[in-house]
């Protein structure tokens, strides 16, 4: 008999997933066990960058990453899901920086640290709030921080023993420089965009013959850095220039005129001159034709005493004066407006320069074809986004810039032997910060000198993040964990940072301990608007996460971020389409209530067609989401059960159902609630708090303590054929009564066709079948 529904509120609350996750927290449900018996898998989990928001396609690709550590889980692995926070880096500095309207370097190096820590512990805590508000299984008893002594000790041993391989050296080379972040970065920093910019039309002299040349440039200001003019060999127009030299207006210097096909007879004039340094072809030919270069601009993007007149001029207002005084000579002939694909610093988009600095390297280029065949070893998810990898590493030219002149990021490790000038480094093993304390050394191992200078600058933010996966598998620290850990491991990022965190982390893992970073790599999309265009607060279209979570809670937010976006696709991200997905949440919700009336009955030695139908479908289903939740797409399972409770479960079965449910039939109770079970465990992973709510209700335990349903060989595959007549003639008897006016639950005659007089019974009770 019907009773009362267990599941007492009306209406699914957003509110219940709050109290949902301190009961999660209070049980420490999710702990992992590392002498577990079962297979280990570890995540490394991208540890979120801790600025001010967190942009909402993060969360949803968060949302992916804890779908993967519950259906692991559900699968019957043990699963190891640390969560970490990144706090290195230059945004943050930049941050501290705005707010006090100071350069860093006006403060002193502790002072400055100091402020930087302390705003990046405001942030810190507000990244983790929505990482529970979203029910990330992860650990959140032991979150590491990249800037903690524990890591950046675990950064430096590391860097200790790729230069005790002689895999580090420093070099003095051009490097591309981004003037308003000043430090070097590398190319995998450096994102490329058509701006406009103008073109200058200017006229040189050749030496030899004293005819007018006009060349045009986009960066004028470097003329004090020509050190070659270059004319196509088959450019008919300039054939008498061969062997001839050119005068650089100006300053009066003498360049070789040289045939080359760099120079493009399309282009301008036909005539380009080569400066240290306006892009990267320049510093290709100035090592191909062995010049010799000119430091025109310096670290703080300022022209150098080689500009003569324009020294410690911004290389912008120094183009603009030297303009000027080209025009008052007649040597500017002409100038036009062009779109000109100009390399822009990743982070804060200023144009890179092109200067020459001596910085630290790590050897990459003679690795590259181990990196490819690491790659190799390593399953993608999809496999589509591998392909992205692949075209990085083929056009890596330089081997990586592993040095910074920044502050809030771990230090070099290195100390100078003033006498001979020899590098050491000290045993890894411990923090060192050789900026503010003595060196480890009692003397230098080259020449016995007493007295050494510390190492002032910095790694590359990247050199922490790259050894993730060895950091929290406890490499170095832990043998026996680091051998359960390490073997098993997925790691999931977004597409965006494919060129630096998943490469360098192949990279470092093959340099350090030649074996594979990881076994799988999961590359989920980025978050765009509806259209597809990136969402930012001044083009209107940004969702701002926390107000929405408030809105429409987790569990809808997460079905959206499933149901919507195929594998490794871009989220397109639109309130309404999320609003949306929370009716899906009602439904189960209140089919869920329904069926919490009846008791859960045990198996019957005999179930009605009816019954062995439905089981049938729920087989199929099982199937579905078992091979979606195998290759981690979550599209699958997610519009799979979305289809089986709205189209098929709720309104053919629960209708056809209810008569005998409510005469207390155990065939009907038996199945409502497996089918009802089952369903709850294997959207579990998707939607983890209202799963968990009703499986807590009506089954007195936690539904993330369960493994994923199996099929049963009982459950006949063929009665799922009759599934489409089923649906047909429901919807018909429906659509008949409707146009007559009548009520659903009006007698009514109507034959029942062959295929379906199996369901008889039901089928008149639905239907009030006369
Ligand atoms: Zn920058
Ligand atoms: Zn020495």
């Amino acid at each position: 008999m019907p009773t009362e529904p267990k599941l007492n509120e009306k209406n699914w609350e957003a509110k219940i997933e709050k109290e949902l996750f301190q009961i999660w927290m209070r049980e420490d449900l999710y702990k992992f066990n590392p002498n577990s018996p079962k297979k280990i898998l570890s995540i490394d989990t991208p540890p979120p960058y801790v600025s001010g928001d967190w942009h909402p396609g993060s969360v949803a690709g968060y949302s992916l990453i804890d779908m993967i550590a519950r259906s692991a889980r559900m699968s019957g692995l043990s699963v190891y899901f640390p969560m970490g926070l990144d706090r290195n880096g230059i945004v943050i500095e930049r941050t501290v920086e705005k707010k006090h309207n100071k350069s860093m370097h006006d403060f002193t190096r502790d002072e400055f640290l100091g402020l930087c820590a302390q705003l990046i512990n405001e942030y810190g805590e507000s990244i983790l709030d929505t990482a529970k508000l979203i029910g990330l299984s992860c650990d959140f008893q032991n979150v590491y921080k990249t800037d903690s002594e524990d890591y950046r000790t675990m950064t430096q041993a590391t860097f200790i023993d790729l230069w005790k391989k002689g895999l580090v050296y420093e070099d003095f080379r051009p490097s591309n420089f981004c003037p308003h972040c000043r430090t070097v970065i590398a190319d995998a920093e450096i994102e490329y965009e058509e701006l406009e910019t103008r073109l200058y039309y200017i006229n040189f002299k050749v030496k030899e013959t004293l005819e007018n040349i006009l060349i045009a440039t986009t960066r004028p200001e470097l003329l004090c850095a020509c050190q070659a003019v270059l004319i196509h060999p088959d450019d008919e127009r300039y054939r008498h220039l061969h062997g001839k030299n050119m005068i650089v207006p100006h300053y009066n210097r003498t360049v070789p005129i040289i045939d080359h096909a760099y120079a493009k007879p399309e282009f301008g004039t036909g005539v380009v001159m080569i400066c240290s340094f306006g892009d990267q072809g320049d510093i290709a030919l100035f090592r191909e034709l062995n010049l010799e270069p000119i430091l025109a601009i310096d670290m703080e993007a300022k022209m150098t005493d080689k500009a003569g007149k324009y020294v410690g001029l911004p290389v912008e207002e120094a183009r603009v004066q030297l303009i000027e005084d080209l025009k008052k000579d007649g040597l500017v002939v002409k100038e036009e407006k062009i779109m000109h694909r100009t390399p822009l610093c990743e982070r804060c988009k200023a144009p890179v320069e092109f200067i020459m600095v001596k910085e630290y390297y790590l050897k990459q280029l003679e690795f590259l074809n181990d990196i490819r065949k690491k790659t190799d070893e390593i399953k993608f998810f999809p496999q589509k986004n591998k392909q992205i990898l692949v075209n990085w590493i083929d056009s890596i030219k330089i081997d990586w810039p592993i040095s910074r002149r920044r502050y809030y990021a771990t230090e070099i490790p290195i100390w100078t032997c003033n006498k001979c000038g020899e590098k050491l480094v000290p045993k890894g093993g411990r923090y060192y910060r050789p900026w503010r304390e003595p060196a480890p050394f009692f003397k230098c191992t080259k020449c016995g000198g007493k007295e050494f200078t510390g190492e002032t600058r910095v790694f590359d933010t990247w050199m922490d993040s790259s050894i993730s996966n060895l950091y929290i598998t406890k490499y170095k620290k832990d043998l026996p964990f680091f051998r359960k850990t390490f073997p098993n491991m997925i790691r999931p990022q977004g597409r965006e940072i494919v060129r630096t965190w998943l490469y360098y982390t192949i990279l470092k893992s093959h340099l350090l301990l030649k074996k594979k970073a990881w076994k799988y790599a999961f590359i989920h999309g980025l978050g765009m608007d509806e259209e597809g265009k990136k969402m930012s607060k001044s083009l209107g279209n940004y969702i701002d996460i926390r107000p929405l979570l408030d809105e429409v809670g987790a569990d809808a937010f997460r079905f959206w971020a499933a149901s919507e976006t195929g594998l490794g696709d871009d989220f397109r991200m639109s309130k309404e389409r999320i609003v949306g997905a929370s009716k899906f949440l009602t439904k189960l919700w209140n089919t869920a209530r329904f069926i919490s009336m009846f008791e859960d009955k045990p198996e019957p030695q005999q179930l009605i067609e009816t019954d062995r139908w439905v089981l049938s479908e729920l087989g199929k289903l099982i199937k579905v989401c078992e091979d979606g939740y195998g290759e981690y797409n979550f599209f699958i399972p997610a519009n799979a059960i979305r289809d089986f409770i709205w189209n098929v479960f709720a309104p053919h079965y629960v209708e056809m159902v209810k008569t005998r449910a409510y005469e207390g039939g155990e065939s009907a109770s038996y199945t409502l609630h497996t089918v009802l079970k089952s369903v709850l465990k294997l959207l579990a992973p998707i939607c983890p708090f209202m799963t968990d709510k009703i499986y807590r209700e009506l089954y007195r335990s936690s539904v993330h303590l369960e493994e994923f349903p199996k099929t049963r060989k009982e459950w006949e595959k063929k009665l799922t054929k009759v599934t489409p007549d089923l649906v047909e003639f429901n919807s018909k008897i429906w659509k008949e009564k409707k146009e007559k006016n009548l009520p659903l639950n009006s007698e009514y005659t109507a034959n029942i066709p062959k295929k379906l007089m199996l369901f008889e019974r039901d089928l008149r009770a639905m239907h009030k079948l006369k």
